[in-house]
């Protein structure tokens, strides 16, 4: 079928050529000297194809390139020309991706579904993302040579100089121009990662490529594809927008590479964000979050996971014997709307074909997260999580220790000791008295990592001294109220305005909360008793910490950035890591294939007298979970149907 349209698609364009030669000056007078092109970008896919979560077990209307390709059906149907682009990390996430990487594998031959649901969908062309390299360069090599694109990558080589794929390409983009002429655009399309996949997948990639500066090699090659009869330039950039002076090795470095003559055009991504119309991209100079430009150059970056389809539309102008942008629109589309009630809207039917595609790796996904990857001896549950040292905690610290070490190993702070900041996210409270985090020892299933780990945050490091160490638990222990030891009537010991997400727990040091003490800081992260102290008998290897000492901390990009405001954080992060927190607690479970995470009991609370009368709330299932480390007692019901417990001194 295809080869019988190719050839009448043949002999119409023969046909018209035949006419146009028998009639030498009607090219000039029907041709027109503007074009209308639109340019559609995907991003950060990372192997969301189907809208399901596959954690939660259920249908999640915010993903999915099946969502996705309906929106790109659409968006061809409203433009004469268009041009399909994805711009990397595709060949990592979701439990679909870990499936194939973990279980099935990828065998020369092999089609990654992910691939199989972009060849569905006529891409013209792809760059790599720096989770393509997560599992070598094997399996990536297997991955891209079943697409029925190209990729394209200018700041990555192989260590003895080979190209790892073709630094960039021209496609010779048949147009039809605002008279209805057929017209050919020579679109040149370069790529780029970031240069931190060096360090990132470091196991993979030390010794076989070798990474440049995304600008330095713009400036490299530019020029060539310029030479090579480029009309225009399209930046493929797997890299996202950030303000601040170029300083070379720059991650996020669209806004620096906007400033190169010969680029005209840049597709962003890998932050994850949206663009235009980000918070984050307001107020950078040279970035007009609302037009959607960097340094009046069209730019757009579609969310992740398939959320957005980016779409710019450019006006062409004949200049000499090529085209220039003459003018443009850009806008990120969405898969979904959010109500104000928080109700997710669909905005775009799931495509059956793309769908299809991987309906049989949709199937084995299902399998593979409701299996057992491994098993834990003891049970992890955070039913009393705000009171005691806790399973569901310590399995986060665990994890995230392993693999925030391995990542400091050969850079300057690989011989800082590692500690671990983490939440119980499940903690009743306004979740209600089911909402806590309930796995029974025994084999542990991928999905129940969601309940383990309930956001989809990344993992990031900071580096603090002793004493930021002991303001961060300040911070955190201003979760409780202030208990009065003299008085004998009731006192609760929880505020229940104060977020338990940000009741952080740190690991790999031991102390105790004073909670006769006022509360150091105030909900808001700001000091308002200066001389109180609820932090006591802080200690590192069994002594006093130092307040000096420096000390690495993992945590995850929300607590690093400054969410919460915690004392030593945001100007402190010396890793923000590529991956998610709950993928690094699945590949752990996956690779210990047994976890003890059983409490430390690292932490306590301080003893109160036998006459105070202090009570907090749990959920109704908890009598046979509490650890023997807390002495409590069931001491009846408690409304909207938790059950309330009374410390024991
Ligand atoms: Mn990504
Ligand atoms: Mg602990």
């Amino acid at each position: 079928m295809t080869s019988h349209l190719t050839r009448r698609e043949a002999i119409t364009t023969g046909a018209a050529a035949a006419a146009i030669a028998t009639m030498p000056n009607a090219l000039s007078a029907q041709s027109s000297a503007r074009v209308k092109l639109r340019v559609l970008e995907t991003s950060d896919l990372h192997v969301n194809i189907v809208p399901y979560d596959y954690y939660r077990d259920g249908e999640d209307n915010t993903v999915g390139l099946a969502k996705t390709a309906t929106l790109i059906r659409a968006a061809r149907t409203e433009a004469k020309n268009h041009l399909l682009l994805d711009n990397g990390d595709f060949l990592q996430g979701s439990s679909m991706g870990d499936w194939i990487a973990y279980k099935k594998g990828l065998k020369p031959g092999d089609v990654h579904p992910m691939i199989a649901a972009m060849n569905a969908l006529g891409y013209a062309c792809s760059t790599l993302g720096n989770h393509e390299f997560n599992y070598g360069l094997d399996f990536l090599d297997t991955g891209v040579k079943a697409a029925n694109f190209p990729f394209v990558c200018a700041n990555l080589v192989k260590a003895d100089g080979q190209a790892l794929v073709r630094p960039w390409l021209i496609i010779d983009q048949t147009v039809t121009d605002e008279a209805g002429t057929r017209q050919t655009v020579r679109i040149g399309i370069i790529g780029f990662t970031p240069p931190q996949v060096m360090q990132w997948d470091k196991g993979h990639l030390d010794g076989k490529v070798r990474a440049a500066d995304i600008v330095s090699a713009a400036n490299t090659h530019v020029p060539a594809l310029k030479a090579g009869g480029a009309d225009i330039v399209m930046a493929l950039c797997h890299s996202g927008i950030a303000g601040g002076n170029y300083r070379g090795g720059e991650e996020n470095a669209a806004l620096h590479l906007s400033r190169i003559d010969g680029i005209d055009v840049i597709l962003t991504g890998h932050q994850h964000l949206i663009f235009p119309g980000g918070r984050a991209f307001d107020g950078i100079p040279g970035v007009d979050n609302k037009r959607g430009s960097l340094n009046g150059k069209p730019c757009v970056q579609p969310g992740f996971w398939g959320s957005h389809l980016g779409i710019i539309d450019l006006e062409l102008e004949r200049a000499g014997t090529g085209w220039k942008v003459a003018d443009f629109a850009v806008e990120a589309r969405p898969i979904f709307e959010r109500t104000a009630d928080r109700r997710i809207v669909s905005k775009a039917e799931t495509d059956a074909a793309v769908l299809a595609t991987v309906a049989a790796a949709h199937e084995s996904t299902l399998a593979y997260v409701r299996e057992p990857v491994g098993e834990t001896s003891a049970p992890i549950n955070s039913y009393f999580a705000l009171v005691a040292d806790d399973p569901s905690v310590q399995i986060v610290a665990d994890a995230q220790i392993a693999y925030v070490k391995g990542l400091m190993a050969g850079t300057a702070f690989a011989g800082l000791p590692v500690l671990s900041a983490a939440a119980p996210f499940k903690s009743g409270g306004r979740g209600g008295p089911t909402f806590y985090t309930d796995i029974k020892a025994g084999p542990i299933a991928i999905k129940n990592v969601a309940d383990i780990y309930l956001f989809p945050n990344t993992v990031q490091a900071v580096k603090v001294t002793g004493a930021q160490v002991r303001e961060w638990l300040e911070r955190s222990a201003g979760i409780f109220n202030r208990i009065d030891p003299a008085r004998t009537d009731e006192q609760a010991l929880i505020n229940p305005a104060f977020p338990a997400f940000n009741f952080d727990v740190i690991d790999g040091v031991t102390y105790r909360i004073d909670v006769t003490q006022p509360s150091r800081y105030d909900g808001q992260g700001k000091v308002i008793a200066p001389d109180a102290r609820r932090i006591v008998d802080l200690s590192f290897n069994g002594q006093p910490i130092s307040e000096t000492a420096e000390f690495i901390i993992a945590t995850n990009n929300y607590r690093a950035s400054g969410g919460g405001d915690f004392p030593g954080t945001k100007t402190t992060v010396v890793l923000e890591a590529p991956d998610l927190n709950r993928d690094v607690i699945v590949r752990h479970i996956i690779e210990k294939k047994r976890i003890d995470p059983t409490a430390d009991n690292n932490w306590s609370l301080a003893p109160l007298p036998a006459s105070a009368n202090v009570t907090f709330v749990s959920g109704p299932v908890s009598a046979t979970l509490k650890p023997p480390s807390l002495t409590a007692e069931p001491a009846g019901d408690a409304p909207d149907g938790f059950v309330k417990y009374r410390l024991r001194a």
